[in-house]
């Protein structure tokens, strides 16, 4: 019998957040992490197999180590490297690259100026008198393919017995050995959304949520991210990490520390033409085109395999800073067409540096947590070296924590900087780092001033560089009617404006072609279009039920923006132009490079260090582990 009264609906019960204790949880699968997670994999248990430090939330066994890493398996990451390999060695003495796909030993460097043979790039006089002269006087130097091999470079850029690695394959070779101890457990696929911070101590993580929509609420299948508790949280989550951010955020960074110095690395890996005869272990690094800020790099793998690409640098001061068409006009340059011409695109990708170096320095340390790799400020700009430092911070940090599991000795902000932080001062990457510090100031003033500092920063120890304090992208991205102006008249930018809003593409091929770049010849194999690119490149995947990851966060200013620089760099052509000027995000193009993040042209309301792009924990993007 009913009562015929309206029954109250119920809402079905959400699912409560699970909670897990561990005594140790890691941030992200980098390089960094891998140095650390490498270093305390092999002194947890005895060879006995009992353990050699005891676990304070499983007594009678080996401490619970759990790293969650964000992209959908290891090695998804993105960086071509060549490496000095010195943190690599000390943790591999017997190191064999025959053991790891497509590493070879460095076997050849060189330095090459590449001058404009098309006549678009914007260049200083200096160097537009620089070109003429060695043009005119092309006999007495050695110029060749519209580039000059410079006959000497400085050791501070040399890599000789280093080696060319694929990160993403040497970081599976390495997630297989650190995972087959049985010591320690790495969670691909899992990002985390946030670092649990109590009375000023970091607890542990929070896992991202599942199925919620768009802007994170919860729908169908809603399941909450998983605490996890633990004594130490290792922070290795790399330049525009979000946990990293969260505990800047908190704890402030020190006392003139900022993070104003970046770069976008863009890059294809590959299969070179057959009669290639570039040699394996080749490296090439070149700087003065397609613009003279932008530095190119091309390492040669073995079996005809080569990774190449650009840097962006903060310092190119365009509204449109965008990788992808200038990447394609870069290895269209005669020096390097020659050996690229005839090959096909095998893997691409995309992720910004962190360049601010010791000067972009967090907390390193605190009470419940440590920082490692390029988020804690390890890149070197001087050397062009990321990775070693980064493994390198690991290992200290890895030593440390098994000093204090020993020692019984919690992890306490003062036992941490007694440990790691003292490590970390007496080793040769922050002794390196301090000659860096400086060495790129020059840029800030242009290219010639730029390499005369560097040089001068390196060939004195750091004790001379030229000055120019680096300053936020908001301001030194000029409007595109400033940057433009005697080139390109107001009423036309504006004309461009229109037609490409109201097609939903960005604006800089219009306006690099009319600037005198030739439009791009595609020919399916390695000229492929950007969409080409992700799809057979990148592979870039977002599984369903995720939160977006990139928000804009004060919508109002995105409508008064002239320069929307967000959708002229995207490098996955992800942001692209939206309704009311708002740009709209499109999670499945999204390759996770943090670009947007880096060069947002207007700060947040309160706060000049803080833009207006939030770069939030998400899923997905690359699927390929040969970048
Ligand atoms: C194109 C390019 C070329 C480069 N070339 C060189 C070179 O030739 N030589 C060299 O030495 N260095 C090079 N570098 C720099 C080098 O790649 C970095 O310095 C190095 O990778 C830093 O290591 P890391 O572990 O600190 O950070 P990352 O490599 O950035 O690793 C951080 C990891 O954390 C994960 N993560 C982020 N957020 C979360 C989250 N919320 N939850 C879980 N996981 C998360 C990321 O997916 C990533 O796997 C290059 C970089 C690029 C982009
Ligand atoms: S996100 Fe930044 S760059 Fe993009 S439209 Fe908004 S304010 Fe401009
Ligand atoms: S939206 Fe994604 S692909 Fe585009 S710049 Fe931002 S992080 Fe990179």
């Amino acid at each position: 019998m009913t009562d015929g009264a309206a029954k109250p609906t119920q809402e079905p019960a959400q699912p409560q957040r699970q909670r897990m204790e561990a005594d140790i949880v890691c941030v992200g699968f980098g390089p960094a992490m891998a140095g650390f997670l490498t270093t305390l994999s092999r002194q947890l248990v005895n060879p006995d197999g009992t353990p050699a430090v005891e676990s304070a939330v499983m007594p009678g066994a080996p401490p619970q180590v759990l790293c969650y890493e964000r992209a959908d398996d290891i090695g998804f990451g993105v960086s071509g490297v060549v490496t000095r390999a010195r943190g690599l060695r000390a943790s591999f003495p017997n190191l064999d690259p025959r053991e790891i796909p497509m590493a070879a030993p460095v076997t050849e460097e060189k330095v090459v100026y590449l001058l404009d043979p098309i006549g678009a790039s914007r260049r200083s006089w200096p160097l537009r008198a620089a070109d003429a002269c060695i043009r005119a006087f092309q006999g007495l130097v050695p110029f060749e393919h519209d580039a000059v091999e410079l006959p000497w470079s400085p050791a501070f850029l040399h890599k000789t017995g280093g080696l060319v690695l694929s990160m993403g394959q040497f970081m599976q070779w390495v997630g297989a050995q650190v995972q087959g101890t049985g010591t320690v457990q790495v969670w691909p696929g899992t990002p985390v959304a946030e670092a649990l911070i109590e009375d000023q101590r970091v607890t542990g993580v929070r896992l991202l949520d599942q199925g919620v929509d768009k802007r994170g609420q919860p729908g169908e299948g809603f399941m909450p991210g998983m605490d996890i508790h633990a004594g130490l949280t290792v922070v290795g989550d790399g330049p525009v990490g979000p946990i990293g951010q969260q505990i800047d955020a908190h704890f402030g960074l020190p006392e003139g520390h900022h993070t104003r110095d970046w770069a976008v690395g863009m890059k294809f890996v590959v299969d070179l033409p057959a009669e290639c005869s570039l040699k394996p272990g080749t490296v090439l690094h070149t700087f003065g085109f397609p613009e003279p800020e932008i530095f190119g790099f091309f390492y040669v793998h073995p079996e005809r395999v080569a990774s190449l690409g650009i840097f962006v640098p903060s310092w190119f001061d365009t509204p449109v800073r965008t990788a992808y068409r200038y990447l394609q006009h870069w290895m269209q340059h005669p020096y390097l067409w020659r050996h690229l011409q005839g090959g096909k695109l095998r893997s691409w990708g995309a992720k910004t540096l962190g360049e601010s170096g010791r000067r972009g320095e967090p907390h390193l340390v605190g009470d419940g947590y440590a920082r490692i790799g390029e988020g804690s400020g390890s890149t070197n700009v001087l050397t062009g070296s990321g990775v070693d430092e980064a493994w390198t911070t690991g290992t200290l940090l890895a030593e440390s924590v098994v000093e204090l599991l020993k020692a019984r000795r919690p992890f306490t902000r003062q036992n941490l900087e007694e440990t790691y932080l003292q490590r970390r001062r007496a080793s040769w990457m922050e002794a390196e780092a301090r000659v860096a510090e400086k060495s790129r100031d020059g840029f800030q003033k242009g290219v010639v001033r730029g390499v005369i500092g560097m040089a001068l920063a390196g060939l004195t120890n750091g004790r001379f560089a030229l000055g120019g304090e680096p300053v936020p992208p908001y301001r030194r991205i000029p409007t595109l009617e400033e940057y433009y102006r005697g080139r390109i008249p107001v009423t036309e930018i504006e004309r461009l404006r229109k037609e490409c809003s109201t097609k939903g593409v960005s604006l800089h091929g219009a306006l690099m072609q009319r600037c005198g770049w030739p439009a791009i010849a595609f020919d399916g194999q390695l000229l492929v279009s950007h969409q080409d690119a992700l799809l057979l490149g990148g592979k870039v995947q977002a599984p369903p039920g995720y939160a977006d990851h990139v928000v804009f966060l004060y919508p109002e200013l995105c409508e008064r923006c002239g320069t929307k620089i967000c959708i002229e760099l995207c490098s996955g052509q992800a942001i692209s132009p939206g309704e009311s000027g708002v740009p709209a995000f499109d999670r499945e193009k999204c390759v996770h490079c943090g670009a947007c993040y880096w060069n947002c042209a207007l700060p947040v309301p309160g706060n000049p260090e803080r833009m207006n792009i939030s770069f939030r924990a998400g899923t997905g993007g690359l699927h390929s582990a040969e970048n």
